[in-house]
């Protein structure tokens, strides 16, 4: 219902959502997919392919992975790790729910312990569609078996890795993934290194909220932290304090359109401040976010 409207009122979306199905297809090719490795700090790497970057805990207690790609990747993944580590697969913890980042769950499952937040859990087992793309609920394999509400801690490999939820940014089940003695954090699709984000509306999401929580997490984020992003390259707390920015002068440019009562059309005709042109990528053009923002405000 919430799907249809926001197609009818925002037609770029419908046509965003056309794009962001076609790449997802079943007969997908992962075959010329590399996962490659890179090292971040004390046991934590970070693992690129196709979907969202995996973070990765590897050492003595074995190995605990943040988010899983797509699942005919698992064996590409799972190569990734070996070459790390011999030790075994004990944990998977998802930042969000979205297919790019949850496929690898259905084998992964069956070896480790799934983690994510309570809506991660209902969104998968109810096959909740994205922008207009169907989802199908996932098996009983593919589910996370521990679940919360505000947060948990996982003592691992020497350090304490306390994952916390960040409400109504991305979608409404989205966590941060805190390494505390690597100093390094995991932020899923709340942070798009460089680029425009993707706000999952019919899931809960909110730009408005997505510009909150990242100011939340910049206050308590120690200055020389490293930022794993959901998509793109491995980032510093400058990197993050420029996507605040961008947030914080995009939602206000929307905002004071939609106050002088202007249509999203006006809005997106007027387009957003210079500096971030050149931050659409894909589907996330200038005019989808200044859809997003429009909505969610
Ligand atoms: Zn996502």
């Amino acid at each position: 219902m919430a799907g249809m409207m926001l197609r009818s009122r925002f037609p770029t979306l419908a046509a965003a959502a056309a794009l962001l199905a076609a790449p997802v297809a079943a007969q997908q090719d992962f075959s010329a997919v590399e996962v490659t490795a890179e090292h971040v700090s004390g046991p934590v790497h970070m693992l690129t392919g196709a979907g969202g970057n995996i973070g990765v805990s590897a050492g003595e207690d074995g190995i605990l992975i943040i988010d899983d790609q797509f699942e005919p990747l698992a064996d590409k993944i799972r190569a990734a790790l070996a070459a790390i580590s011999p030790g075994d697969l004990e944990f998977v913890l998802n930042t969000h729910f979205h297919f790019d980042h949850t496929g690898g769950n259905v084998v992964f499952g069956r070896e480790a312990l799934i983690v994510a937040h309570t809506n991660v859990r209902k969104r998968l087992a109810e096959g909740a569609g994205v922008m207009g793309r169907p989802g199908e609920p996932a098996p009983k394999e593919a589910l996370p078996v521990v679940t919360y509400d505000d947060g948990l801690s996982i003592h691992f490999n020497g350090e304490e890795i306390v994952v916390g939820h960040l409400t109504g940014g991305h979608t409404d089940g989205d966590s941060f993934i805190y390494f505390t003695n690597s100093n390094v954090v995991h932020l899923g699709d709340q942070f798009f290194a460089g680029r425009f984000p993707f706000v999952d509306i019919g899931n809960g999401g909110n730009a408005v909220g997505l510009r909150d929580s990242i100011g939340e997490v910049l206050e308590h984020l120690p200055a020389d932290a490293k930022v794993i992003p959901g998509h793109g390259a491995l980032s510093s707390v400058d990197d993050l304090k420029m996507y605040h920015r961008m947030l914080t002068e995009c939602v206000a440019t929307v905002e004071a359109g939609k106050d002088a009562g202007k249509s999203v059309e006006e809005i997106q005709a007027a387009g957003l401040p210079d500096e971030w042109e050149g931050w659409g990528s894909g589907f996330i053009n200038e005019s989808a976010f200044i859809g997003f923002i429009f909505e969610s405000l």
